[in-house]
């Protein structure tokens, strides 16, 4: 099953865990981890760089309260080994940051930061309440800034509030009350963070999941809107070919003509056209079928393509009758191609299972005059055709 699989349902893909805050489907959770690494990757590495100065900068206050204190030295190097640890993570190379979507290394940096805050409560000579603070702080850090593997980030901060709960009650002589207060404000940073954290899971996943649904509507409509140009184009196709023999029809022809007399007119050179017709085609198509006869036509227009010149514009007349317009091409060349057509028809018989049907053309070829009009170039064309015919067919005749 995949993500792509249409049998399954939206709400299916893009269902979020309660628990985990996080894609039940996870293709869908791989998905949208993917979307978010490259920005989870910067956003991260400044969080870890931003806390590794802040527990740096906590070297002053260390200063000052413990100076002479045989111990100042070993807090000093413990802060200094957890700056160059999250400095060096938080600058190692893309290949590592990889797992940093799963939350891998900012949960290493983050286990290894919290116990050496643990260990500095039994060293650093402060009121338990000034450690409170800070592991505070420190947890609410590790919630927002690690929201993405919510149970994970759950997992450690309760062990690390346990951690600390423990050591200070070692390490600290305190009444009732003060355990109290300090197990109170621990769980209520505990539930503020879990709850933020929460939230912006699902809040992110949320996002994701709208973005998609927006995604694949919009695909859905360019595909629709691909459809129609393609069905657009096969009308507009259908509108002026042949279905036949694949080529322009009467109408296109029309237009065609219209446009190279313009075009060889003001570019001042010949325009030729051929008409031709396959001879004895109803005896053709009386003998081997109007099937048949349909193939004798495909077989006139394929020796065409491969005769003719470029430029030409061949359409179906009608019937069996073609026509050729040889834009710069004077009548003594159209006569030379329609005579190379002829031949290839004659020579060419149409292989039809054991059958091989021969078939002629007869054809007559003028040259536009100057300003002649179309009918009236079609009506000399026709004639020198009639020409070819009167005078026995498989011939053709150049009107002068
Ligand atoms: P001629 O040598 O004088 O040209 O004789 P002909 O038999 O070819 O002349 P005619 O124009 O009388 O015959 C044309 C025939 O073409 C009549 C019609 O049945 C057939 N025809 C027209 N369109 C098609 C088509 O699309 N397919 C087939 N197979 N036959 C067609
Ligand atoms: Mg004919
Ligand atoms: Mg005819």
């Amino acid at each position: 099953m995949s993500l792509a699989d249409p049998e399954r349902h939206l709400s299916d893909v893009y269902r979020i865990d309660r628990l985990t805050a996080e894609f039940l489907f996870p293709e869908t959770e791989q998905a949208f981890r993917s979307s978010i690494r490259d920005a989870w990757i910067e956003e991260t590495r400044r969080a870890i760089f931003l806390a590794a100065l802040f527990f740096l900068m906590f070297a002053f206050t260390d200063h000052v309260i413990m100076i002479g204190d045989p111990d100042y030295f070993l807090v000093l190097a413990s802060r200094i080994v957890v700056t160059a640890v999250a400095l060096s993570a938080a600058y190692s190379a893309q290949r590592l940051w990889r797992h940093m979507v799963d939350g891998f290394i900012p949960s290493v940096v983050v286990v290894f930061g919290l116990a050496a805050f643990v260990w500095k409560v039994t060293v650093v000579p402060v009121d338990y309440g000034v450690h409170g603070m800070g592991m505070m702080a420190m947890l609410l850090g590790v919630y927002v800034f690690i929201p993405n593997r919510f149970l994970n980030v759950v997992v450690i901060a309760l062990v690390a509030s346990f951690g600390f709960m423990l050591v200070t009650l070692i390490h600290f002589n305190l009444s009732l009350g003060q355990i109290l207060t300090v197990l109170a404000l621990l769980v209520v940073t505990n539930i503020l963070g879990a709850m933020a954290a929460r939230r912006t899971s699902l809040t992110m996943r949320k996002d994701y999941c709208a973005q998609a649904v927006l995604r694949a509507a919009n695909e859905r409509l360019e595909r629709e809107a691909e459809e129609r140009r393609r069905l657009e184009a096969e009308l507009r196709h259908r509108a002026d070919h042949d279905d036949t023999t694949g080529v322009a029809n009467r109408a296109a022809f029309f237009d065609a003509a219209g446009r190279l007399f313009a075009e060889t007119e003001e570019a001042r050179q010949p325009l030729s056209l051929i008409m031709a017709d396959v001879d004895y085609f109803k005896q053709l198509n009386g003998t081997y079928g109007h099937l048949r006869g349909d193939d004798v036509l495909r077989a006139l227009v394929e020796v065409c393509a491969a005769v003719l010149p470029q430029p030409y514009f061949l359409a179906r007349f009608g019937g069996e009758e073609f026509v050729v317009l040889l834009p710069g091409t004077a009548l003594e060349g159209a006569g030379r191609v329609a005579e190379r057509v002829r031949a290839e028809c004659q020579r060419m018989p149409v292989a039809i299972a054991e059958v091989a049907i021969h078939f002629s053309i007869s054809a007559g070829v003028v040259q536009r005059r100057p300003g002649e009009r179309l009918n009236v170039l079609l009506r000399r064309a026709d004639e020198a055709m009639f020409a070819a015919k009167y005078r026995g067919r498989n011939r053709v005749e150049v009107a002068d």
